[in-house]
């Protein structure tokens, strides 16, 4: 790469070190992502573009099984994902059952009182999931739930909750179903329409392996009735579906202006899931998780989250006795240029968060990886490696 040094201010522009990003996200991005990000930019209401916005609205409804019309990619990270999914369907007063086991739950209760809505935390230990009788039984002590929502892959802890059969449980109290889907849209089974889920968002820098950004969301009809039958205005300008929808509609109405080059990485990404099809991925993301742990038990490591509930693009290992936690990591990113994640709130200190992620999820990372850590914990690299080759790597 090419270094310019300004004459002016003696400053060189920025060119970042080498990783190998096998944290929480961001993931590692496919060249060819890279190479859409640097086209030339073209106004956001130029007949390509907006061609291209119905092209990234397509291949997300069916990268979120779904057939719903309210699918796009909202301007901003994740987070916005779940901002405006609360923001558009909350009012102040509302009722709202909030499944707690993580940094992502605890964050969605936090979205939905600062909205005004009463929130009921139904709680689990960070590592396990929340066992569905305990949803029912917050719902069933409800005036009238307007809204539960859950976190898909919990990518605080690693810990994978089941949702299918929840949008029956919402319904049937009269509630909507909401589903954070960041971690696990394009990673894992995800299944919008047959799962009966009414709202569901998600990010770009996680199993899209895009770069961070973009949150694409996507919601029921009955989700958009909902927001139609509201006595108040949305409380958020920028992230008001009903203005939003003027853009992605026919009518192409201006609301803001859509972050051009984030939208070409997107569509790009996009391609590149669909060309791998969404099954296969899913199953690369399996096998390397599962030749991870193979190779991970060989160095006696062991998992945090809880058993038949594990993450495959998510991995939270428990830090062994006398190992230094921080230390390990430093060690990994400065000497190996490998980055993984630390744990957060309780966990703090406790694990390590490995990302198998997108284009993170490949073969020749797991061996890196696990060459690495076999050599910093004082383990057998070759036969760390042997184990995770035999237990079947993918891509
Ligand atoms: C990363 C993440 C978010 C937040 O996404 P940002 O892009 O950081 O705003 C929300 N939920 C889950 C489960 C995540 O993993």
């Amino acid at each position: 790469m090419q270094l310019i040094v300004s004459d002016k201010t003696q400053q060189a522009s920025f060119v970042p070190p080498d990783r190998l990003l096998l944290g929480p996200g961001p993931a590692m991005v496919h060249e060819r992502v890279y190479a859409a990000m640097s086209r030339p930019i073209i106004g956001h209401l130029d007949p390509a573009f907006l061609d291209l916005m119905d092209r990234v609205q397509g291949n997300l409804r069916r990268a979120f099984g779904t057939e719903n019309a309210m699918t796009l990619p909202v301007s901003g990270t994740g987070s916005a994902g779940m901002q405006a999914c609360f923001a558009n369907l909350l009012e102040v007063g509302d009722e709202v059952v909030v499944g707690v086991n993580g940094v992502f739950g605890t964050r969605m209760a936090d979205v939905a009182e600062r909205l005004g809505a009463r929130v009921r935390r139904v709680e689990a230990e960070w590592g396990e999931v929340i066992p569905v009788e305990a949803l029912a039984e917050a719902l069933a002590a409800c005036d009238s739930p307007r809204l539960l929502a859950v976190v898909h892959a919990e990518t605080s802890t690693g810990a994978w909750q089941p949702v299918q059969g929840l949008g029956q449980l919402a319904h049937d109290s009269g509630a909507l179903l909401m589903v954070d889907a960041v971690t696990s849209l394009a990673g894992c089974p995800l299944e919008v329409d047959a799962w009966e889920i009414d709202a569901c968002y998600s990010g770009t820098q996680k199993c899209l392996s895009c770069p961070p950004g973009l949150s694409p969301l996507t919601m029921s009809e009955r989700a958009m009735q909902r927001v139609a039958d509201r006595k108040s205005a949305v409380s958020s300008w920028y992230l008001d579906l009903g203005l939003i929808a003027g853009y992605f509609g026919s009518a192409r109405v201006y609301h803001h202006t859509a972050p051009i080059s984030m939208l070409y990485a997107l569509d790009e990404a996009l391609l590149l899931v669909h060309e791998e099809g969404l099954h296969a991925r899913w199953d690369r993301h399996r096998s390397n998780h599962e030749a991870l742990w193979a190779g991970l038990a060989t160095l006696g490591l062991e998992p945090a989250a809880s058993e038949g509930h594990r993450l495959w693009m998510l991995n939270s290992v428990l830090v062994p006795d006398g190992v230094d936690e921080a230390g390990l990591r430093r060690s990994l990113l400065e000497d190996n240029g490998i980055e993984i994640g630390p744990g957060l709130g309780p966990l703090a200190g406790r694990v390590w968060r490995i990302g198998l992620m997108g284009e993170s999820s490949r073969a020749a990372n797991v061996l890196r990886l696990l060459g690495a850590l076999a050599q910093l914990l004082g383990g057998d690299a070759a036969k760390a490696r042997r184990a995770a080759e035999q237990s079947g790597l993918q891509g």
